[in-house]
């Protein structure tokens, strides 16, 4: 309190910047927020907030575009209202925003601005006395004197007038009345202008108007504008005196649309059969007795309800929900355990370990007949077939698939449903599902479960434990239902890339099975068996149309795709089949494959009688449609210069090759490491300088003049290149020494040669993970030589026949048996190379 008995708002304010709505003092008014700065006001300040005070806010209309918010701060209009947030709601869908829910208290005018980021500051005047609004209708001594008293007066008969063309059942109507009595004179225009219908300009005219004389003035023709309105359609529907009340409130659009009383009402008649259809099906969807009642309950409700009160909506699209759901509506389990291995078998090739694990998930299932155990999880790279398999497994137990997509989910409420306070409610996505599949024991596929997130809104990843707790899910509440949901008949299984960010609590309830990257032949074996018949059918094609030979699928898989599972192979088979639809489609015009492939040498000498079909694509016509290869064989072309090693690297999206480059230069012993890089791999970089430091004598190594100290008068640069991944871990400490050696001792490290491990500081190869995705991408850039450390042996037994054939496998124990297969003929001072041969294994 003051010493003029108002009440004051804080003099520096945070503004929100409104741009779809004025709100006015004395009003309500829901904004949805999502621009920037009031992004920052919302978190940094009302969620922080703990006093009353840090919950009052500026609102300043924004009569700009809202796409230029992020830009300069655009020139703010200079009066504003102050207001409470009463209520803040957070979603992250359809994109993240708030919405808040303000009540207008009076009008400032901003004086300064403080700050513009992250939020609006100001210094602000207040413009309106408070304590008119905290204390009763003091009516007379300001608002009845002279001319302000005339209009005082004519606006309170002119909202009476409308008053009285509205039907009072309504229960926003009497609202209006009671408001009209109870507040004082002077904050009618204000609340009026709010409720009746204006457009924001109108409302905008009434903020502005500071005086009260002028905002009865701006205010006063509004409503009779609204009056005169609504006279006229009095008059041009010619209807029945009895209903006319009704009907006159506003079947088009509103009289009141006013966001936050709906002054509408509307009759009622025609939903009578409507709700009685409507229960007829509450009793007719089998739920159980607890949803029945809320059910009927709701029923009753809604039959008291005008239809256009939005609560009516609400509890409408409720119960619509509720008798769609299938409560008690399955199918039945038809499991055949031999059926099930050849579809699987029919549907994927390779993978045999994971399909004969799920075969024996299968079987115990039908052994048991309960669903409790742990759930599957599927772990590998993208496109090697996890959601396919899951697919599978629906079809060959006659089950309903849905595939729940939780990359990016980090609202739990996207799991369990928003409570149904407000309006845009909705159930989580689990009984979403069930309502889409329409059976209660479907198959749910939860897929990417490694990358849910966490945010205010709660941990989805707790939603999702008491969704896969057998335990607990037979009565699962999702908030928007409120009643139990019985989830124990539905089969979940799980994908992801990378078991290192799933929740530990959620990790621990399931059975990780890996699905590891594919080999060159198992890729082309996918494609002609699998993905070429797929997308010639996808594209009305036949194989009499269209023949792809088995070269150019390895063409297509080493030059244009650079992946471990095989979905970009399958877009780039979509492209080829696409091409070849229209000159299928042109039909008549191409009469000649030349037309498709112009000079394709193959053809040439067939000109005489060229066979229209099938279109044969060649590596020239593969040109023509794909354009130039994105991926050359980079490998050896970038092992000309000494400093240069290959390494592998392990990421979710599969194994990768890795070049790692160093150079010297003049200086006091700098390193300088650049290309992304993670704490473990700058430790890994610093082990490696010291051990060649260390055994600079042992192996010959010099700095630039000479000397026996590599790093004297020496920076050393290293750079990780390719890709804006982030490279972390210890594996590739060999890769480092063995381009490090290379740099100074000044010879050239093998082309062929790919290498992975972490070191010690005594010169130790210690194992690593991942060996097989690594494998496999060594492989895939047609490396030859592979070191590995001797302890991961054991890892090659996992390898298809023919990786193993075509690599030569180095098992190093030491950083000086590295050293000797990573260059050719050895290197000097290492000991195996003066002693034995190189120590291979050809496995
Ligand atoms: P993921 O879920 O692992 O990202 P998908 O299941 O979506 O991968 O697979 C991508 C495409 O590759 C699908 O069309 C799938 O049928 C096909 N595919 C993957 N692996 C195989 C396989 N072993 N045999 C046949 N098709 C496969």
């Amino acid at each position: 309190m003051t010493s003029d008995g108002g009440i004051k708002i804080p003099s520096r304010l945070p503004l929100l910047l409104s741009h779809e709505g004025v709100l006015l003092p004395g009003s309500t008014v829901r904004f949805s927020v999502d621009s920037p700065r009031n992004m920052h006001l919302v978190s940094q300040r009302l969620l922080r907030g703990t006093s009353l005070k840090s919950t009052i806010i500026g609102v300043i209309p924004n009569t700009r575009d809202p796409e230029h918010d992020t830009d300069d701060l655009p020139t703010l209009h200079k009066i504003g209202t102050a207001g409470i947030a009463v209520q803040v709601v957070g979603s992250n869908w359809p994109k993240p925003h708030y919405s808040l829910l303000i009540t207008g208290l009076c009008r400032f005018r901003v004086s300064s601005l403080l700050k513009e980021r992250p939020f609006v500051l100001a210094e602000v005047e207040q413009l309106d006395k408070l304590d008119q609004y905290t204390t009763p209708a003091t009516e007379g001594a300001t608002a009845e004197d002279g001319e302000l008293g005339e209009l005082s007066k004519k606006f309170y008969q002119a909202a009476v007038q409308l008053l009285g063309m509205l039907d009072m059942s309504v229960p926003v109507v009497a609202k209006f009345r009671r408001l009209l009595d109870s507040l004082p004179r002077e904050t009618l225009p204000d609340v009026v202008a709010s409720m009746i219908r204006t457009s924001n300009k109108e409302k905008l005219q009434v903020l502005d108007a500071v005086s009260l004389e002028e905002r009865f003035k701006k205010a006063l023709p509004m409503l009779t504008k609204q009056i005169e309105g609504l006279k006229l359609l009095q008059k041009t529907r010619k209807i029945n005196p009895d209903n006319e009340k009704r009907v006159l409130s506003v079947r088009k659009g509103g009289v009141f649309p006013g966001r936050q009383f709906n002054l509408d009402g509307e009759d009622e008649e025609e939903d009578g059969d409507d709700t009685v259809a409507l229960e007829k099906k509450v009793h007719g969807a089998n739920m159980p007795d607890a949803a029945l009642r809320v059910c009927l309950k709701e029923l009753k409700r809604l039959k008291k309800m005008p239809q256009s009160m939005p609560e009516y909506a609400l509890t409408r699209n409720y119960l619509d929900l509720m008798v769609e759901l299938p409560w008690s509506k399955s199918t039945k389990d038809c499991l055949d355990i031999r059926a099930a291995r050849t579809l699987l078998d029919n549907d994927h090739y390779a993978m045999d370990k994971l399909k004969r694990r799920v075969l024996e998930y299968l079987a115990v299932r039908q052994l048991k007949t309960s669903l409790k155990g742990p759930i599957l999880c599927f772990v590998g790279p993208p496109g090697v077939g996890k959601t396919s398999v899951g697919r599978s497994i629906a079809r060959t137990l006659g089950r309903e698939f849905h595939r729940i997509a939780l990359g990016g989910v980090c609202d739990q409420s996207d799991i369990r449903g928003h409570r149904r306070t407000y309006v845009g409610s909705m159930p989580g996505r689990i009984i979403n599902g069930l309502k889409t599949v329409g059976v209660n024991n479907p198959v749910f596929l939860l897929d990417e479960v490694d990358k849910l997130g966490k945010s205010l809104q709660g941990d989805p990843a707790a939603a999702l434990l008491e969704v896969l707790d057998p335990e607990q899910n037979h009565s699962f509440t999702d908030h928007y239902l409120n009643v139990a949901f019985d989830l124990s008949q539905v089969l979940f299984i799980a994908t992801a890339n990378t078991t290192v960010t799933i929740p530990p609590a959620l990790l621990d309830r399931m059975e990780v099975l890996q699905v590891p990257g594919y080999t060159q032949e198992e890729r082309v074996e996918i494609a002609h068996r699998h993905l070429i018949p797929n997308q010639l059918e996808q594209h009305g094609l036949t194989p009499q149309q269209l023949h792809i030979p088995q070269e150019t699928t390895q063409d297509i898989i080493s030059r244009y795709t650079r992946e471990a599972g095989v979905r970009s192979l399958e877009r780039k088979i979509g492209a080829i089949c696409r091409a070849v639809a229209v000159k299928v489609a042109e039909g008549h015009r191409v009469t000649k494959i030349e037309d498709l492939i112009p000079e394709s040498p193959a053809q040439q000498g067939e000109k005489a009688a060229p066979p229209e079909m099938p279109i044969v694509i060649d590596h020239i016509a593969l040109k023509d449609i794909l354009g130039p290869p994105l991926f050359e064989m980079e490998v050896s072309e970038r092992l000309t210069l000494p400093g240069v090693a290959l390494g592998l690297a392990w990421t979710p999206l599969g194994g990768e090759i890795m070049f790692v480059e160093a150079s010297r230069m003049e200086g006091d012993g700098q390193l300088t490491l650049t290309g992304q890089l993670g704490d473990v791999m700058k430790e890994s970089a610093h082990l490696a300088i010291s051990w060649l430091r260390t055994n600079a004598k042992t192996y010959q190594l010099t700095n630039m003049v000479g000397s026996p100290d590599p790093l004297e008068g020496t920076d050393i640069h290293l750079h990780f290149p390719a890709g804006a991944v982030t490279k972390d871990g210890p594996s590739a400490g060999v890769t480092i020494v063995t381009c490090l050696a290379s740099l100074f001792s000044g010879q050239l490290v093998r082309s062929d040669v790919a290498m992975t491990g972490e070191i010690t500081l005594r010169g130790l190869v210690l194992p690593v993970g991942g060996i097989k995705d690594k494998v496999l991408a060594a492989h895939r850039a047609g490396v030859k030589r592979v070191i590995l450390p001797k302890r991961n042996e054991k890892d090659l037994e996992e390898l298809p026949a023919n990786v193993h054939v075509d690599l030569d496998f180095v098992l190093a124990g030491n950083l000086d048996e590295v050293l000797n297969a990573a260059f050719d003929g050895g290197f000097p001072g290492t000991a195996s190379a003066l002693t034995h041969p190189q120590l291979t294994s050809k496995l």
